[in-house]
């Protein structure tokens, strides 16, 4: 099964994937996690990643493509995945229609609806474990010991770019170049939406619901 989640930066996208990926059994992928890492092991890709990453706008079509239609054909993942961050631009939809035009196409696609206030509010309180990637908000959902992650015990970090100067920046490069690709699946009937302002736990519900996915436990 292939489930793509759609959404601004801020909006769920990320915790909803993982839990989704592990009820129904397949991997989670996000194509910012996927540069991070790169960051983290300082491959060339994750060092010309930074230099878009930090100034809050996208990294080329070509590097992201070529690094996502990888890990999509790998061997590992052809079970299916939650593709969290990706497409963000029209040559990225269209590349992930190539890539998956001979295993099926996209079987659900979700759009995550949260306000712009909201999102300003959220990233500024998000705090990231530096091992597992598990996303906190230091407003609503804190860890249990201040600065560690409550899954790993790694540290707690802020990103570069969920610092004040670069959220609008992400927020508004997301308006004028995504927004008119959520609005061309929109048009073309292919999207559900859910609204990404309730509880975590009632936007899984209503994203099983949408994708109607029977969740487990
Ligand atoms: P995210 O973790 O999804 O908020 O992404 C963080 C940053 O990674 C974005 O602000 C972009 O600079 C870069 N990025 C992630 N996904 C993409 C994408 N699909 N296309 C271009 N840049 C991306």
């Amino acid at each position: 099964m292939n489930i793509i989640l759609m959404g601004p930066p801020g909006s769920g996208k990320g915790t909803q994937a993982a839990n989704l990926a592990t009820s129904l059994a397949i991997h989670a992928v996000s194509s910012g996690d996927l540069f991070r890492d790169h960051q983290r092991r300082n491959t060339d890709l994750g060092q010309l990643a930074r230099s878009y990453m930090e100034r809050g706008v996208y990294v080329p079509d070509d590097v992201t493509i070529g690094m996502i239609t990888e890990w999509i054909n790998d061997p590992d993942h052809a079970a299916g995945f939650v593709l969290d961050g990706f497409p963000r631009t029209q040559a990225q939809a269209q590349a992930l229609d190539e890539a998956l035009s001979d295993r099926g196409g996209i079987d659900h696609m979700v759009f995550i609806r949260v306000s712009d206030d909201e999102l300003v509010r959220r990233l500024g309180g998000r705090v990231i474990c530096t091992e597992c990637q598990r996303p906190y908000n230091l407003n609503s959902s804190p860890p249990a010991t201040a600065g560690k992650c409550d899954y790993c015990a790694g540290e707690l970090y802020q990103r570069d770019d969920d610092k004040a100067e670069v959220v609008s920046r992400r927020i508004e490069v997301y308006n004028q170049e995504t927004e008119p690709v959520v609005d061309y699946y929109r048009q073309a009937g292919s999207l559900s939406e859910v609204d990404g302002e309730q509880p975590v736990d009632e936007v899984a519900t209503a994203l099983s619901e949408a994708i109607g996915a029977r969740l487990v436990g």
